[in-house]
């Protein structure tokens, strides 16, 4: 592996990483909230669902890398501030997706987690300026990346003293047309053999259809992921993104119940 340091496993136990009330590395970490905040009604709605079903921490994109310029882009601060009401009425800490460099310092007055999307995996600029920050990193795997390069990118942000890194696999691009992306549970197992960072799954946009994502959330937890991070709305059908992988809140706590039970008998294995 091309010059892992920081990241490598080299005899290093697993990272873990303190948030609210939830020990990355160690608890389950069950990720919840919409694609992107939308108003505030709905905002609040999802997060006292998911809240209820169980969910340890809120997402809610406020800055949306849309593949058309055309597409609802997020609604910025505006976002932000309304996940800020939510975390203030729920208790959820929130992890929310940073695009520019020009916003990292001053949304870690909003967020708990900044997350860097697929398509910015490798934004050198980017991840140096989270690197910066004590706010803890959701990277997500680059959607055409092996598992070196997305590691060398973990160690860009560690190498810049933020040692809070989450690895986050959410699919790869391959042949297959039927799921949005091929989701790469392996992935789990490997970055476990290599690195010490903690590894969660995204089962939405890892297939892109509601209906795989309960079985995939089991698999990733099965496969030994430290979490999952899941794309909720209160009415599916009407979401301005992701509609197609959006659960219900009703579906998302099956899940949550689901992945739980699984969790604690897999640790009964151990
Ligand atoms: C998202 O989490 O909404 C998102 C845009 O994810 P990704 O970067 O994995 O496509
Ligand atoms: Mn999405």
């Amino acid at each position: 592996m091309n010059d892992i340091r920081l990241a490598s496993k080299a005899g290093r136990s697993g990272t873990r990483i303190c948030i609210g009330s939830s020990v990355v590395g160690r608890d389950l970490l069950l990720i919840a909230g919409p694609c992107s905040v939308e108003n505030e009604a709905q905002t609040l709605e999802i997060a006292r669902a998911v809240k209820a079903a169980g969910a340890n921490m809120l997402r809610g994109g406020a800055f949306k890398p849309r593949s058309s310029p055309y597409a609802f882009q997020g609604l910025g601060l505006k976002g932000l501030k309304i996940l800020a009401k939510a975390k203030e009425e729920t208790g959820l800490p929130i992890v929310s997706e940073a695009l520019d460099t020009r916003d990292v310092a001053w949304m870690c007055d909003y967020v708990d987690v900044l997350q860097i999307g697929a398509r910015n995996m490798q934004n050198f600029p980017l991840l140096k300026e989270v690197g910066k920050t004590r706010t803890p990193v959701l990277l997500k795997r680059g959607m055409n990346s092996t598992l070196s390069e997305w590691l060398n990118c973990a160690e860009y942000i560690l190498n810049e003293g933020n040692a809070d890194v989450i690895l986050c696999e959410r699919g790869i691009r391959t042949f297959e047309t039927y799921t949005r992306n091929t989701l790469d549970l392996s992935a789990v197992p490997a970055v476990k053999e290599l690195s010490h960072l903690p590894i969660i799954i995204d089962p939405a946009h890892g297939t892109g259809r509601a209906s795989l994502i309960d079985s995939m959330s089991l698999a990733a937890v099965a496969a030994g992921s430290d979490g999952l991070i899941i794309e909720v709305h209160n009415d599916p059908a009407a979401a301005l993104c992701d509609r197609d992988q959006a659960l219900t809140p009703q579906q998302f706590s099956e899940i949550v119940r689901r992945v739980r039970a699984l969790r604690s008998f897999m640790e009964g294995l151990n």
